[in-house]
């Protein structure tokens, strides 16, 4: 009987002739065999010596995730007296004032050290009076948290859009059909909304709203109202993008007409994005971020690379909702899933990372 091996060399070969077969596979058998120990000979280099055991590997991995990376935003509503949960993202909820700060004092005592505020206020208008007002909602927010955990980092989101009866994010003029979102009216006012929140205790104001000269025009409004140690977390590099859709329900701020293109970047646009963040850092931004996440990783690395500057990235409601989605329907880990994401988010550049699953980050990774 034959071995499988001389069965194998037995086979017939294509293109060689039947008499010759024998003579044939015999050399190449032996030619194979000299070439495999040759090849074997000069693997010097075998990357898979270092991944044969969660030791080895923990000893070479290049990206150490960490509780103090993540910001957790919270969102206070002036319409709610118990937390409402928002349906689009399951585990996110609009909040009261005290249950904000003891969110944040939970928040803390998880070993998260900052998290972002976004209020909804009880009435909207022309104006946005209420992202000003010095008790409006993020301000008296602010307050509370402050007096709970003074050491917790607050970040505050200075836009207008929540404030606004037409939900954008700056004074619109509308002129038959068209609307138009007014500049420099708009940062007047941010900068005034800035400063308000400072002066309620913010650590660092974050503009959201894409509007041109916004950060020099708070920096310059801070400095002259005392708040010189106050910092600017700027969304440098904001996209329009597909992927807001749930925020809108959590902050309710969808725009009641037209779309947010004429402020926000065109997603197609990598080189307009680095002169946009360049800007920022000229105008006094502190920290400089890219938003969304996932499908803005090649801006995250050249920002990261280019200005060396403290670099976030926020990972929106529409990235968080798709993977709670896949969870919920059993398609992924949860866990496994998030923790790719935020070591790709960290690999990728990002210093902070303002995550939906920040305290699930916080209890996973080893303290
Ligand atoms: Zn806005």
């Amino acid at each position: 009987m034959q071995t499988p091996d001389v069965a194998r060399r037995q086979a017939p070969i294509p293109f060689i002739q039947a008499t010759r077969r024998d003579a044939y596979s015999c050399l190449l058998a032996t030619h194979f065999r000299y070439a495999y120990h040759r090849v074997v000979r000069k693997l010097v280099h075998r990357p898979r010596r270092l991944r044969h055991s969660s030791a080895l590997r923990n000893l070479v991995r290049e990206t150490h995730l960490n509780a103090h990376n993540f910001v957790l935003p919270l969102f206070v509503s002036e319409k709610v007296q118990q937390r409402r949960p928002i349906a689009s993202m399951p585990g996110v909820f609009q909040l009261s004032v005290p249950e904000v700060a003891d969110e944040a004092r939970a928040a803390q005592d998880l070993g998260l050290q900052a998290v972002l505020l976004f209020g909804i206020p009880e009435q909207k208008d022309e104006q946005a009076s209420g992202a000003y007002a010095e008790n409006g909602i993020v301000q008296t927010a602010l307050r509370a948290i402050k007096s709970k955990c003074p050491d917790l980092v607050t970040i505050t989101d200075v836009c207008l859009c929540e404030y606004m009866s037409h939900g954008h994010c700056g004074v619109t003029r509308i002129d038959g059909n068209h609307f138009r979102v007014l500049n420099d009216e708009t940062v007047e006012l941010l900068a005034r909304t800035a400063v308000s929140h400072a002066a309620a205790g913010a650590d660092i104001v974050a503009p959201s709203d894409m509007m041109d000269g916004r950060v020099g025009a708070i920096r310059e409004e801070l400095d002259a109202s005392g708040f010189d140690q106050t910092a600017i977390m700027s969304y440098a590099a904001k996209f329009a993008s597909a992927f807001y859709g749930p925020f809108r329900e959590a902050a309710e701020s969808p725009p009641q007409f037209g779309d947010r293109r004429s402020y926000q970047m065109d997603f197609a646009n990598a080189k307009e994005a680095l002169r946009e963040v360049a800007l920022d850092i000229k105008e006094g931004a502190d920290i400089v971020m890219v938003k969304p996440a996932l499908p803005y990783m090649d801006i995250l690395w050249r920002v990261r690379e280019r200005f060396g500057k403290p670099t976030a990235v926020y990972h929106v409601s529409g990235e968080y909702a798709m993977v709670k989605g896949a969870v919920e329907k059993g398609l992924l880990d949860e866990r496994d899933a998030v923790l790719e994401i935020m070591t790709g988010l960290k690999r990728a550049g990002a210093d902070i990372i303002v995550t939906y699953w920040a305290r699930e980050l916080a209890r996973w990774l080893p303290k």
